[in-house]
């Protein structure tokens, strides 16, 4: 019982590393559709897209982008943008002021360094202005196609709570989190994760009692264990086969 290990501080470092694959697996029925939420179609988009999502929704983020990448269509174009025309669309994302001298930064970088290209390399790309491992992780992940863990705010908290990690460190954890997931589930158990901590494990009340990882978690009970009271918490659009899987169908009456 390596949940209960864990929580006793007691769980070997193999142990820990089967039981986060059987949570990954575990992630994957539940969110069989997780993916990266900004919406982009190339490098750069993803990584604009990226820097506007820090403290702010990536549905926000989603319905702010359409115009931006309408009239910036290139490194080139945000080198020579106006700020005050990049601060006027982004506003809605907050920090746009940062936002915009980050995006202008990027965009001079990568027309004075890289040929108007985002870089591949981990290296290159923290570089960067407005970039650092985790959205470097993000870029290489999804635009890339090169494995990596984006440790963002939703990594955090679940990762703590199944006590895979320890710290709040967002490198440490990436490098810990490492040993524990095969390398060509980086990218997709970042997403399954990130997917679990908007629809399951939200930061304020877990739905534990709803929760397909309750097994596998030392911190169950840190929200509702109540399956019908748990399975009000839920979000998403597939909250019946959350449910489903949790096995408390009966039990809510579903
Ligand atoms: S059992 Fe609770 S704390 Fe653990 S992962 Fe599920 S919702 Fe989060």
């Amino acid at each position: 019982m390596t949940a209960a290990d864990a929580k006793k501080g007691k769980e070997t470092e193999l142990a820990k590393k089967r039981r986060a694959r059987v949570i990954d697996r575990l992630l994957a029925a539940a969110h069989p559709d997780a993916h990266c939420e900004l919406d982009y179609s190339n490098p750069l988009e993803l990584a604009v897209a990226t820097i506007l999502s820090a403290q702010c929704t990536d549905v926000r983020v989603n319905l702010t982008t359409p115009a931006l990448f309408a009239r910036y269509r290139d490194a080139a174009d945000y080198a020579d943008a106006n700020p005050e025309d990049v601060e006027e669309i982004i506003r809605p994302t907050g920090f746009y002021r940062n936002k915009t001298r980050s995006i202008i930064g990027l965009g001079k970088a990568l027309v004075e360094h890289h040929g108007g290209k985002l870089p591949e390399g981990m290296d290159d790309l923290v570089k960067l202005p407005g970039i650092g491992r985790k959205t470097a992780n993000v870029i290489r992940g999804n635009a890339f196609g090169v494995p990596g863990i984006t440790v963002d705010t939703h990594m955090i908290r679940i990762t703590n709570r199944l006590k895979l990690v320890d710290g709040k460190d967002p490198v440490k954890l990436e490098f810990q989190l490492q040993k524990l997931v095969e390398p060509r589930e980086w990218t997709m158990f970042s997403h399954r994760i990130i997917f679990h901590g908007r629809r399951v494990c939200i930061a304020r009340k877990p739905a534990c009692g709803a929760c397909t990882l309750a097994a596998q978690c030392p911190s169950f009970g840190e929200g509702p264990t109540d399956p019908a009271e748990a399975a009000k918490l839920l979000k998403g659009d597939n909250v019946d086969e959350l449910i489903r899987l949790a096995g408390i169908e009966h039990a809510v009456g579903a």
